[in-house]
């Protein structure tokens, strides 16, 4: 039987927790920083996903033994300039809930008068892996889709329930978190992830 592989996810973002040790499978146990208060959040004071998710994974590497991974991830609405961006969590500000996020993203698009054609957008998920404060790769995965008028859905987090991917009708919040697992930002990067994690060799 092969050994169970184990990950440090330097978030405490249950939701990203779950949905990682959900795509890498029963192989795998992920844990994140929940257990651990003395650890800091990070300042994500990169300007690209890749830094910050950088940033992330060598800051917590440096702090905790074995394999680190950290994951930077956000909503680029292409009539907004990629607005949110790398700034998704706080784009209502510092504190703002995932519904505040949703209203003013809503806003943005009816203050421009953006039609349902000049809706698309994407997830983009970038993923650092780390050991020893040293960066071993980073790993991107993308989903095109589009924003809806209303949220619609009750799975999943943050803008899930306004945004469809291309191919379906439901929004992320209204799939099974199985169909959001296979398709998305995350699954992507994750399987990237996956594959270095097969070559790596203890001595890596
Ligand atoms: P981070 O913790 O700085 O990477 O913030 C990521 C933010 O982007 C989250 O708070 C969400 O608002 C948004 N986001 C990232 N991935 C997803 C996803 O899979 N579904 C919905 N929102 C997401």
């Amino acid at each position: 039987m092969k050994a169970v592989k184990r990950l440090l996810f330097a978030s405490r973002n249950a939701h990203k927790t779950r949905e990682i040790q959900q795509i890498l499978g029963p192989e795998f146990e992920v844990r994140d920083l929940s257990a651990y208060p003395k650890i800091s959040e990070t300042v994500e004071s990169g300007e690209s996903f890749e830094k910050n998710a950088k940033l992330k994974a060598i800051a917590v590497s440096k702090k905790m033994p074995g394999l680190v991974i950290a994951d930077d991830s956000g909503l680029e609405v292409e009539v907004l300039d990629g607005a949110p961006g790398i700034y998704s969590a706080r784009y209502a500000g510092a504190k703002a809930t995932d519904k505040e996020n949703i209203d003013r993203l809503l806003n943005e698009l009816a203050r421009i008068g953006a039609k349902r054609d000049q809706r698309r957008a994407r997830f983009r998920c970038v993923l650092a892996l780390g050991r020893n404060g040293q960066m071993l790769g980073t790993f991107q995965g993308i989903v095109e889709g589009s924003i809806v008028d209303q949220p619609r859905g009750l799975h999943g987090f943050g803008y899930d329930p306004i945004f469809v991917p291309n191919g379906f009708e439901q929004t992320f919040a209204e799939l099974l978190a199985e169909v959001k697992n296979k398709i998305s930002h995350r699954a992507k990067a994750i399987r990237a992830l996956a594959a270095k994690l097969a070559a790596l060799k203890p001595s890596d």
